[in-house]
């Protein structure tokens, strides 16, 4: 037992969350520490203790590293998995650089392509769902071959994928699988909480918004890590700037429930601060380091591991996320039970096979962890599309990520904060939190229109 009163160790080991499960090697350095919810990730670890050697977290490594092969193909095959956000864009990017005879490869469950971050309006009515969706298929007419199928296989061995229907053999690969949602993990959560992070989920929080007159909100994440660090934010802001509009303000109390000792904990104190700050001015009640513990139903109550309860007439969950059974299964992922890639070039360490967005676990110089947003997909997609293109061309791959993000942060009544920085800086990730107003609400509004447009 170590005793940390004033937080130096609990900042240094950790995201800014509890719980925290830090597993200590033989020779004192941290084998693991549980900055991802991952119970596989653990019991490895653990059993990583009693073997020789070790397996350890990669530590970030250099754009230098090996550059696995430099043979120009006459016609590679690249396959992509996943057409979100990162799936898409590299698709894209690797169409336009690459001459017709090498074959891009598309596959994902869903028909459509969903534009996640528009699930926030939808919640409060101001989108609605064919509106924040593409069809994948339109990819066809720039030359992306796209297949609507789950993947059950990812054969690193043999390199291939197979889906229920086929196998596709690939030189490269891309991982772009996100992460799994898994409200299944908590008991109850079906029952009494909403999924505010799928769309089924957004449009029943729709419909029980609008027929809410009165009661208690609450907004509420079991675990990290999750998606777009900001969302539970604008989600509590957005309800919040709903209930005023609605006139009903008065009679409903907000909550905001979360394991992080502060807001987006990763961009450090003074972002922390500005937007604890903006929950307090509109009276929403936060609760940073809340370690759940369960949710009864029966009472409408959500419960700390203090054993306090408290009843919420209507509760908005973030589902504990974990990686796909498929990335699960094939051997790709590392001990934080997320793929360990590259944090410049994206590159596995399996020759040909990239790993970007969600599915990733990015150790930054911190040792934190790169948030899971689809800025970062986005990026990583662009500079695995380079990587790939140039190796295939027969060239030296020169592209690399460079830790550079920036979200909004939509607070209702039509403005936004807006929050940029660098997450690979060092000693700690520089972000920079811009004052809210109405310019940064249509950056938002522009952005989103932009990228339904122009990849499709
Ligand atoms: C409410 C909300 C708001 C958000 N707002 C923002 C924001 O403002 N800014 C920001 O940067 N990020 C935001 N995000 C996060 C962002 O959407 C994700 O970080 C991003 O989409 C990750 O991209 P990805 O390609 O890694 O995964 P995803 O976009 O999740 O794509 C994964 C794809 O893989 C497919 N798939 C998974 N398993 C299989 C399988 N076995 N077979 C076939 N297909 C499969 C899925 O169907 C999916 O299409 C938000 C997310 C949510 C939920």
């Amino acid at each position: 037992m170590v005793p940390d009163a004033d937080g130096v160790l609990f900042r240094q080991l950790t995201n800014g969350w509890v719980p925290c499960n830090i597993l200590v090697g033989r020779d004192g350095t941290v084998l693991f520490s549980e900055n991802e919810f991952d119970e596989a990730g653990y019991t490895k670890a653990i059993a990583g203790l009693y073997r020789e050697p070790v397996e350890q977290q990669p530590a970030a490594k250099s754009a230098e590293r090996s550059i696995l092969r430099r043979a120009s193909f006459k016609a590679a095959r690249i396959v992509i998995l996943g057409g979100g956000t990162g799936g898409l864009v590299a698709a894209y990017h690797l169409r336009r650089r690459l001459a017709r005879e090498h074959r891009v490869v598309l596959i994902d469950r869903l028909p459509d392509h969903l534009f996640s971050s528009s699930l926030l309006w939808l919640m409060v009515g101001q989108r609605q769902d064919h509106q924040i969706r593409r069809p994948l298929g339109r990819l066809a007419d720039q030359g992306v071959e796209f297949h609507r199928d789950d993947i059950e296989e990812i054969d690193l061995g043999r390199k291939v994928v197979r889906t229920r229907s086929r196998t596709f053999d690939f030189d490269y690969l891309v991982v772009s699988l996100g992460a799994q949602l898994a409200p299944d993990t908590v008991a109850g959560f079906d029952d009494m909480a909403y999924n505010l992070y799928d769309l089924e989920g957004s449009k029943r929080i729709h419909a029980a918004l609008e027929a809410f007159s009165g009661g208690s909100i609450g907004v509420f994440i079991p675990s990290m890590p999750f998606k777009c660090p900001a969302a539970p934010y604008e989600a509590a802001f957005l309800v919040e700037a709903f209930c005023r509009k609605r006139r009903i303000r008065d009679k409903a109390e907000i909550h905001l429930f979360t394991p992080e000792h502060q807001p987006m904990p990763v961009a450090g104190a003074a972002v922390g601060e500005a937007i604890a700050g903006m929950l307090g001015a509109r009276g929403i009640h936060y609760h940073p380091l809340y370690t759940f513990e369960k949710l009864r139903p029966e009472r409408r109550e959500i419960v700390a591991s203090n054993g306090s309860a408290t009843q919420v007439d209507l509760l908005l969950g973030v589902p504990p996320h974990r990686a796909p059974e498929v990335v699960r299964s094939s051997g790709l992922v590392g001990i934080s039970g997320w793929i360990h890639a590259d944090p410049q070039t994206l590159r596995t360490e399996h020759e040909g096979v990239f790993a970007i967005g969600d599915i990733t676990s990015i150790r930054l110089p911190n040792g934190k962890m790169l948030p899971k947003a689809g800025v970062f997909a986005h990026a990583e997609a662009k500079v695995v599309a380079a990587q790939i293109a140039s190796e295939v061309g027969g060239h030296q791959p020169r592209a690399s990520f460079d830790g550079n993000g920036s979200c909004w942060i939509e607070l209702g009544d039509g403005k936004a904060g807006f929050a940029s920085g660098r997450f690979y800086a060092e000693p700690d990730p520089h972000v920079r939190m811009f004052p809210p107003g109405r310019l940064w609400h249509w950056g938002k509004v522009t952005f989103e229109q932009w990228w339904l447009h122009h990849w499709f």
